[in-house]
């Protein structure tokens, strides 16, 4: 069976906020997952894979792969062993990219993101669900922010009590790192053994600032330091994959920041961080086709200056340069989108741009 993938047979991705499951984070098609399964034990290749198919045909390593490889020892039969739980929408922060489908905070504004973004967007659900953790592995938290969401808390302190999963269930958690010692799942988590911190952070400073608003630079870096020194203070991405406390950064390049992550891989840089850059697909008025040709003649010229310096370069230019194609329509609705937002929250855009 090579087309198979064991993920839908060990894995479980549970959505309450919009009520879905699906074999994966990243599977795309409306099959339901026995249907997906049985086209596996069939060695058929479902619709919905097609990212990983796509992977494979240009020769990168998929998710497939990579957890078929992972798993190799354990059968179809042997239950679930990871979860990805998307488990509420409550959030401190209102970032620019994203949205009050992800994000409470984000109704204070959602106006704006009606007007300008979505304007079918729907209350989210907020379901509690109760699930099964005795033999699993690893969990995936997302949010929402992690750190404030009671039914985050709720899984923790079940797994806490069950010795299994303090010793052998790693817990991974994507965070803005905006808390503080007090926090009741930072005081949880430091009882497991494994845990992996991906801290989400856009820009250096000010742009930060603006973009993951209404953050504050200083508080972001008291979190990250908290975060940090609860890991095994990984330095290369072999440390990352070897050690039992792991940390990195996420940073996600769009519109808002192609030409400011210069500053923040020095800054990663500077201090040892490692981390690793995807690109904004939603919302499409972020993402790189709604800026001027100015600006992307700006970050290859900046790109020259530090090409040698910052690995991840090289996989921002190639992007750019396979994917870069200008949509006037995007950029009108960009700037009056990141218009109205200046003037509600009294932020200036043009720091992004300088
Ligand atoms: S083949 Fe890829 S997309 Fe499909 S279930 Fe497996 S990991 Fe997910």
């Amino acid at each position: 069976m090579n087309n198979l993938c064991k993920m839908p047979f060990l894995h479980k991705y549970v959505n309450v906020i919009d009520n879905s499951e699906k074999p994966c984070c990243i599977f795309q098609g409306k099959e339901p997952l026995l249907k997906v399964r049985e086209s596996f034990l069939n060695n058929e290749k479902p619709e919905g894979c097609s990212e990983c198919w796509r992977r494979e045909d240009n020769n990168i390593l998929s998710k497939r792969q990579y957890f078929n490889k992972r798993f190799k020892n354990h059968d179809l039969n042997s239950g679930i062993k990871t979860f990805d739980l998307r488990l509420g929408t409550t959030c401190n922060l209102k970032c620019v990219m994203c949205g009050p489908h992800l994000s409470s905070k984000w109704h204070e504004d959602i106006d704006i993101f009606k007007k300008y973004v979505n304007s079918k967007i729907e209350n989210p659900n907020q379901k509690s669900i109760d699930l099964n953790f005795d033999d699993c592995l690893e969990i995936y938290f997302a949010g929402g922010e992690p750190f404030y969401m009671n039914e985050v808390y709720a899984c923790l302190k079940k797994m806490s009590m069950n010795q299994f999963n303090l010793e052998n269930t790693k817990i991974r958690i994507n965070t803005n790192a905006i808390i503080n010692s007090n926090n009741k799942i930072l005081k949880i988590l430091r009882k497991f053994n494994k845990i992996e911190i991906t801290v989400s952070v856009e820009g250096y400073d000010k742009v930060n600032e603006y973009i993951r608003y209404p953050s504050n630079w200083n508080e972001f870096l008291d979190g990250v330091k908290l975060l940090y020194d609860m890991s095994d203070r990984p330095k290369t991405i072999d440390e990352i994959f070897n050690c039992d406390k792991s940390f990195a950064f996420n940073i996600t390049v769009s519109s808002l920041n192609l030409l400011k992550v210069f500053d923040l891989f020095d800054w990663c840089d500077r201090n040892n961080y490692v981390y690793v850059a995807n690109f904004v697909e939603e919302p499409r008025i972020l993402n790189i086709n709604s800026l001027q040709p100015k600006i992307i003649d700006k970050f290859y010229k900046k790109h020259e200056e530090f090409k040698y310096r910052f690995n991840h370069l090289k996989d921002i230019a190639q992007y750019v340069n396979d994917n870069y194609k200008y949509d006037e329509n995007l950029n009108k609705q960009m700037e009056s989108y990141l218009l109205a937002l200046d003037i509600k929250r009294n932020t200036d855009r043009n720091i992004l741009y300088e």
